[in-house]
């Protein structure tokens, strides 16, 4: 960030005062202008015992195959922006029924949040978006796991295979670290449980 938003003026890289971070100030009108983490969402779309990828068109990660996922937009849910993610990527209508929400991932070293939602595809006619190459249903055997695009698909699916396996679905938040022979590390933070007894409150 070079100029200043509000008014053009040279933006000076410094810590306000009362502050402890360096922002990107502007000294002529005040503006201090924050940098925060953004949100990527997308879906895990079933179709029975498969699962739909998409094969990318672009960098990073250009054939690899990954889930519809894409940064969120002004104005929208995370969920919503997770749908039309799916749209654009894998030209995709998905189903969202309750507990919708399924992993969370934290990337403190590219900034970034992952939110996964598992959804049912509405039928299977796909179209691949601007962004895919290819778009396609896999099982468990036919996932192509050496070409799968990031660590966060990747964890997401494999949870998902070993979930259905008991057909409980619980919402996972892990923390995703960069060690500095950039080998990358996936650690289990927090995980929902079930707890039945609460699942039909009706008598309330
Ligand atoms: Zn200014």
């Amino acid at each position: 960030m070079k100029y200043c938003q509000q008014c053009a003026a040279d933006l000076h890289y410094r810590i306000p005062e009362g502050d402890d971070k360096p922002r990107y100030c502007c000294l002529e009108c005040d503006s201090i202008f924050y940098q925060n983490p953004k949100n990527v969402v997308g879906t895990l779309p079933i179709d029975g015992d498969k699962v739909l990828l998409c094969k990318r068109a672009i960098q990073p990660r250009k054939g690899k195959w990954t889930l519809p996922a894409g940064f969120m937009e002004n104005g929208e849910s995370s969920l919503e922006g997770a749908i039309r993610e799916t749209d654009e990527e894998a030209g995709a209508s998905v189903i969202v029924s309750e507990n919708s929400l399924y992993t969370l991932f934290n990337l403190p070293v590219i900034n970034q949040v992952y939110m996964f939602f598992k959804v049912d595809l509405e039928n299977t006619l796909f179209n691949p978006g601007t962004e895919s190459l290819e778009v396609q249903l896999f099982s468990e055997q036919e996932i192509p796991w050496d070409e799968i695009a990031f660590p966060v698909v990747k964890t997401t699916l494999q949870y998902y295979f070993e979930d259905r396996k008991k057909n409980t679905f619980p919402v996972r938040m892990f923390d995703v670290h960069h060690a500095a022979d950039r080998k990358i590390t996936t650690t289990l933070i927090s995980e929902s449980s079930i707890n039945e007894n609460n699942t039909n409150n009706s008598s309330a």
